[in-house]
């Protein structure tokens, strides 16, 4: 088993994925995770990093909004550029699962990419419940969890 990961996030943060998530409800919400990825700092343990600002996205699939969250090139340029704007890395993604279990799916295993941070909100009858987070393995066959830490440092 590798080394534990660590996402750091404010209440604020948290909250306001949740809210967004029963916002879109019964569609996915998705958004960007703004932030610093701190592993070269972090003496503690495993690598960690912080989300410090959330960049929200319009859920552009029309087909299937319901279960198909998907990043377009376009979002992946634009959230790196407000990023960049406040001094900021784009170190994850962020979406809901109306009615489903906040586990990642198959089809997000094969959207993902290796070393940003994917964090899902279950939704269930508009409600935000379990949020979890995950990172895709380097041979990208499977995530590996990812511990959500929030509220213990103050955002900058
Ligand atoms: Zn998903």
């Amino acid at each position: 088993m590798a080394e534990q990961f660590q996402l750091n996030l404010s209440h604020e943060l948290a909250e306001r994925i949740r809210r967004h998530g029963a916002e879109t409800f019964p569609h996915e919400c998705c958004g960007a995770l703004l932030g610093r990825d701190s592993a070269f700092e972090d003496r503690a343990g495993g690598p960690s990093r912080e989300v410090i600002e959330l960049f929200p996205l319009i859920n552009r699939r029309d087909d299937s909004p319901r279960n198909r969250f998907a990043v377009t090139a376009e979002d992946v340029l634009e959230a790196e550029k407000t990023a960049r704007q406040q001094g900021l890395d784009v170190v994850g993604w962020y979406h809901s699962h109306p009615d489903h279990p906040a586990r990642p799916s198959q089809f997000d295993r094969e959207h993902a990419w290796p070393w940003y941070s994917y964090v899902i909100v279950s939704v269930l009858s508009g409600t935000p419940a379990d949020m979890t987070s995950w990172r895709l393995n380097d041979d990208r066959q499977d995530y590996s969890p990812e511990r959500i830490e929030i509220g213990n440092r103050a955002a900058v």
